[in-house]
């Protein structure tokens, strides 16, 4: 299991996050910005819905990078 808080990606908050997986934290990241930050949401949306491929690659390698980065928990 690994923590990470929403400041770790880039949100304006230090909510943690505990799940096992990478794309379990995708989840519930946007889970949380939809419900703690609902403008930030509509902005990313907004960004996403006109977003390249190559934007949507880099996104994800961010996401991945700050997952990586993060140790597990003990
Ligand atoms: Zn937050």
């Amino acid at each position: 299991m690994k923590t990470l808080t929403c400041a770790q990606f880039g949100g304006p908050c230090d909510f943690k996050m505990t799940t096992a997986t990478e794309k379990e934290m995708s989840a519930m990241c946007w889970k949380h910005v939809k419900e703690a930050h609902p403008e930030r949401f509509e902005e990313t949306k907004i960004v996403t819905k006109d977003a390249t491929k190559e934007q949507d690659d880099r996104a994800a390698a961010y996401f991945h990078n700050v997952w990586e980065s993060v140790p597990e928990d003990k």
